[in-house]
């Protein structure tokens, strides 16, 4: 089931994560699966740290101009690009694991972890 949340500053979606967060870059749409919001908030507790939203919904248009790929989970709201100051993305990986994502793809360079909620699991290397 997908939701579509308001941008309302002052709500938050969750403990640690505020719908705005998740807002597409280009025009502050926001589409968020509640599944994805669950496991980052999983994660956020494993970690003890901030974790830093660095792509959360984007619009067909968006996702085209930063060469996402047509199908991506990006696109429905059930994925996120995530970055934790001084974490390493592979370790990271690791608890994104534990955390339940399905879909984690790592990118050492420049340093962020895809995580997706898509229902089955995929691994891969940016
Ligand atoms: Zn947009
Ligand atoms: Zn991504």
């Amino acid at each position: 089931m997908l939701g579509v949340v308001s941008v309302d500053e002052r709500r938050g979606l969750s403990e640690y994560f505020k719908a705005r967060e998740f807002a597409c870059r280009c025009c502050g749409m926001v589409l968020v699966h509640p599944e994805l919001v669950r496991k980052l908030e999983a994660l956020r507790h494993l970690i003890g740290a901030p974790v830093f939203i660095n792509s959360g919904y984007r619009c067909a248009g968006h996702n085209k101009a930063v060469g996402g790929a047509e199908r991506s989970y990006h696109v429905f709201g059930m994925a996120a690009d995530i970055q934790v100051e001084g974490a390493d993305p592979v370790k990271l990986a690791e608890m994104a694991e534990k955390a339940g994502f399905d879909g984690i793809g790592v990118y050492p360079e420049p340093g962020f972890l895809h995580v997706d909620v898509r229902g089955y699991p995929a691994r891969w290397e940016g």
